[in-house]
């Protein structure tokens, strides 16, 4: 291994150090491509681009039930991502995993959360389909002005195939609902769709595979805020690395409209005094969003 290579593997650990990985799958395809696809974005100039999406709203139609039915398999299709607007502030040096993955996959234009469920088809790009019982697409409205994006199925979630539905869906049902709001008018998903084992942390190249739907899943809703539940979204969405404690409630610009990092509501569950700064940022999306108006 050179020097630079050393360089691109030290850069990755890091990054995984962030996630909280701290254990690897020494040969696992996939790795190194991103570590040395992170390289690049790391090294190569112009990568933080302006998304050129514009954001657009219709009526609230129903609420999207894709996801729950099983699709017909379906051929990826390939193409490139889009790309995450500069974070403000210190946080402009961060690059998203969007970025690393941007030749996954493309999307097409004007295409429906129908037609990404069915590329999607019965997945098995990554390990984490050995696992899984169900794919977790996502629900909700699929014009929604607001979209929450988690982690990863848990066991009630692989169960059921719809998006927090355990206790933390629960708690982040409270929390939607005391923001004077409903489920049903949110989008909810995750940066993977197939449940990790034992609800660890999604690894970077699972990641890297599956996130460029849930990059197409947002470019077709064209929220107007995305709120990323955790870390792992935030790095994924956003490629911050501060940790969640210092970003939270704070809002990123991210593919032509904002981006709010907070506490995933599993974390808050083990922490129940930090319920108090989830309502918090909770208000602030009220409060943006009412601003929009
Ligand atoms: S996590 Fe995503 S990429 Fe991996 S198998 Fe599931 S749907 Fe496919």
């Amino acid at each position: 291994m050179d020097e630079r290579q050393r360089r691109k593997v030290a850069t990755m650990l890091e990054f995984y150090e962030d996630l909280g990985i701290e254990e690897f799958y020494i040969g696992r395809a996939g790795i190194a491509k991103v570590a040395s696809d992170r390289g690049r974005a790391i090294s190569g100039d112009g990568a933080r681009r302006s998304a050129s999406a514009e954001v657009k709203h219709g009526p609230r139609p129903q609420t999207s039930n894709v996801g729950f039915e099983k699709p017909p398999a379906a051929q990826s299709k390939q193409a490139a991502a889009l790309q995450t607007t500069a974070a403000p502030g210190p946080m402009a040096q961060s690059m998203s995993l969007f970025e690393t993955s941007s030749q996954a996959m493309a999307p097409r234009e004007d295409e429906t959360l129908e037609q990404i469920r069915e590329d999607l088809g019965d997945c098995h790009r990554c390990r984490l389909a050995s696992g899984r019982h169900t794919i977790v697409f996502g629900q909700g409205n699929p014009h929604a002005d607001l979209v929450f994006v988690g982690e990863g199925p848990g066991a009630d979630e692989d169960a059921q195939g719809l998006p927090f539905v355990g206790r933390a869906g629960r708690l982040l049902n409270r929390m939607i609902e005391l923001a004077g709001m409903k489920r049903e008018d949110v989008y909810i998903c995750n940066i993977v769709k197939c449940r990790p084992p034992n609800n660890r942390t999604p690894l970077p190249d699972e990641i890297e595979t599956c996130s460029p739907f849930l990059l197409r899943q947002i470019r077709t809703i064209k929220p107007r805020l995305v709120c990323c539940l955790g870390a792992p979204a935030v790095k994924t969405l956003l490629g911050v690395k501060e940790g969640i404690t210092k970003i939270r409630g704070q809002f990123y610009d991210f593919q032509g409209t904002k981006a709010l990092p907070t506490f995933h509501p599993a974390y808050v569950l083990r922490n129940p005094r930090e319920e108090k700064i989830l309502r918090e940022d909770f208000q602030k999306i009220v409060e943006f969003l009412a601003s929009l108006h």
